[in-house]
């Protein structure tokens, strides 16, 4: 291959940009690749400023992921150890009404308990969604 610019010349690099043969008196560094004139060295930094951008913007928002399920897994945890203590605090109160046979008290603390439980499942439930996206999110940007 020869120079685009000196037909007598061997080309030793392509430009980057717009892939023209280029001798060693030709070819402009851009930091980003060689280029064979300054427009197509412009051109070469402007895309390598377009790509740190976009690699900044999707490293924070993999860091915003990470963070976010970090927060859930947390959460996760402490409505299960709510659930238990709270299925543990219902089975003592109807243990405790029974033994006296208490029927309004079995009734009234155990509804109060139940509503508690199943809301405390439907958050445990839209959380696990919740992950279960995020980790589609993260496959996504892997694949
Ligand atoms: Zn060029
Ligand atoms: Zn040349």
């Amino acid at each position: 291959m020869q120079c685009y610019h000196h037909q007598q010349q061997q080309a030793h690099a392509l430009c980057k940009h717009c892939h023209k043969g280029l001798c060693a008196s030709c070819t402009l560094d851009s930091g980003w690749g060689l280029a064979c004139s300054e427009p197509c060295r412009d051109e070469l930094l402007a895309q390598q400023a377009a790509w740190r951008k976009n690699s900044q913007m999707l490293a924070a928002s993999k860091t915003a992921t990470q963070l976010l399920t970090a927060h859930l897994v947390q959460r996760r945890r402490h409505t299960g150890m709510l659930l238990g203590s709270m299925v543990m605090l219902l089975l003592f109160c109807l243990a405790i009404g029974l033994d006296r046979g208490n029927k309004d008290y079995v009734l009234t603390i155990g509804a109060l308990l139940v509503v508690c439980i199943v809301s405390s499942l439907l958050r445990l439930r839209a959380n696990s969604r919740a992950l279960a996206q995020l980790a589609g999110q993260g496959d996504n940007e892997t694949g």
